[in-house]
């Protein structure tokens, strides 16, 4: 029961052409879509076959389509969307801003001050924060600032950890559900400074530093993908104590994980202290945003535009941005922190989550399908069970060739499962290979979305 499971073209084209009918006005939008952008889409994750459906509304737990269709969210705005879609609080707050200010008025405002005081207060590692405009330029900056601090250039990564898809750090990246992926147009000698090492192996990792000038280890704190590919339990504490040891910065990506796993994000639950940490998506409340928190003497790295400052000229970081720390962002951000810290939303969306895949599981066991799921905290991963047994590879290149062959099996798993999914009443919408749940998903929510997890599994054994 190894195989990743395969629909015969029959059931696919079944699946796709019930789809097509249920979703005529976003097929209509798609086509004109595809003139103006390539692929119809703006971001490469949200696409599947045949095409996706445009959203016409968001609430809560549910998104509801052009066409007057109902889904369960489990994409959840990449995971950002613990307290739901479109959350009362965020909402009065951010529409008082904008009467006030409009977007932005790229000058300096109390929100920012007040936003910042209360990133500090949950995050005691982070003495100072830089607001940016995504996870992306946030992970780009933070990368900026250990090479500025240490004088040092080479940043070790681990294999497959996403932090975004600046040049910096898109390098050997285990994109959900479609494995290991690189990008064309960034040229090969830059990965001269990037060094990926495989997660939880020491051994690696302590060569690496051996061997090189190391400024940072960066990794996502849960491991790929929140809990995808999980750390083994104490590996981050080791990677801290050498990092330590060597006087290498350790860069904590909390964008996913920071407002998602715990007021305080991995680090609380670690009890890790990292050099660095990225911020993103709940940082801003659902507005773009990215930030970068470290201690004084990192963050001191950052330069002024002022002659008579100690911290003028090219021994200082240049870190800039027109919507960097816009008033929408801050004021949304501030209310998703005050939320959290009264409500209940990560615990429940915890429970949900675990709740889910159970269920899922025994889902797979019951209809004897290769399939399983599990979640770390919010997270949901789901697809075919990974092959355990078998010689190991110990060649690099064919241990790559054997997880970029896995991610296209899964891949096509994906992009057949999830047309399938949207099918229900309520359909359920969710990413390749993972899902999030969020602190206002309900039963009923998780009952709908194994039942059309259940439906869909059922076609492979018809
Ligand atoms: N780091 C991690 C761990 C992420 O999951 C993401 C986005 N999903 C990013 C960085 C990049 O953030 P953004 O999409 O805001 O650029």
């Amino acid at each position: 029961m190894s195989e990743v499971p395969q629909l015969t073209e029959e059931k696919y084209n079944r699946i796709i052409s019930s789809y097509e009918k249920k979703t005529q006005k976003s097929k209509k939008i798609y086509e004109e879509a595809k003139k103006y952008a390539s692929l119809g889409v703006h971001h490469y994750l949200v696409w599947h076959r045949p095409y996706p459906f445009f959203v016409k509304k968001a609430q809560g737990s549910r998104v509801f389509d052009v066409d007057g269709n109902e889904y369960v969210d489990l994409v959840m705005t990449m995971g950002l969307g613990i307290l739901g879609h479109n959350p009362p609080k965020v909402r009065e707050k951010t529409v008082k801003v904008i009467e006030e200010y409009g977007p932005h008025p790229g000058l300096c405002t109390e929100l920012a001050v007040e936003w910042a005081k209360k990133v500090n207060k949950l995050f005691p590692s982070c003495d100072k924060i830089k607001a940016v405009n995504s996870g992306t330029e946030a992970t780009m900056l933070a990368v900026r600032l250990a090479r500025a601090y240490t004088g040092r250039n080479k940043i070790v990564k681990f294999q497959g950890h996403y932090h975004g898809w600046n040049d910096v750090l898109f390098y050997d990246v285990f994109a959900a559900g479609s494995g290991t992926i690189f990008s064309k147009g960034i040229p090969e000698n830059h990965w001269e400074n990037i060094m990926t090492v495989p997660p939880n192996d020491m051994d690696s990792l302590e060569n690496a530093i051996k061997e090189n000038e190391i400024a940072a280890v960066i990794m996502e704190p849960l491991g790929q993908t929140t809990g995808g590919s999980p750390f083994k339990y104490g590996f981050q504490k080791e990677v801290r104590e050498l990092t330590k040891e060597n006087d290498i910065l350790l860069i904590f990506d909390e964008v996913v994980t920071g407002f998602r796993v715990a007021l305080g994000g991995a680090q609380k639950i670690l009890g890790i202290r990292p050099d660095i940490t990225i911020f993103g998506k709940g940082v801003g409340g659902g507005f773009p945003i990215g930030a970068v928190g470290g201690n004084d003497n990192i963050m001191g790295m950052l330069g002024v535009m002022d002659p008579k400052s100690d911290r003028y000229g090219p021994h200082y970081v240049i870190s800039a941005g027109t919507f960097c720390a816009n008033p929408i962002a801050m004021a949304a951000g501030i209310a998703t922190m005050e939320e959290l810290e009264k409500g209940d939303y990560i615990k429940n969306a915890n429970l949900r989550a675990e709740e889910l895949a159970q269920r899922l599981k025994e889902v797979g066991e019951d209809l004897e399908v290769n399939f399983s799921a599990n979640n770390v905290y919010s997270v949901i991963h789901f697809g075919p069970k990974r092959e355990t047994s078998g010689p190991a590879i110990t060649d690099a290149a064919q241990k790559l060739a054997a997880r970029l062959r896995r991610g296209l099996d899964e891949l096509e798993f994906n992009q057949m499962i999830r047309p399938a999914l949207l099918l229900n009443n309520p359909g359920v919408v969710i990413l390749p290979s993972h899902g999030y749940t969020s602190g206002v998903h309900t039963k009923e929510d998780i009952y709908n979305v194994i039942s059309a997890f259940e439906n869909c599994l059922r076609i492979y054994k018809e």
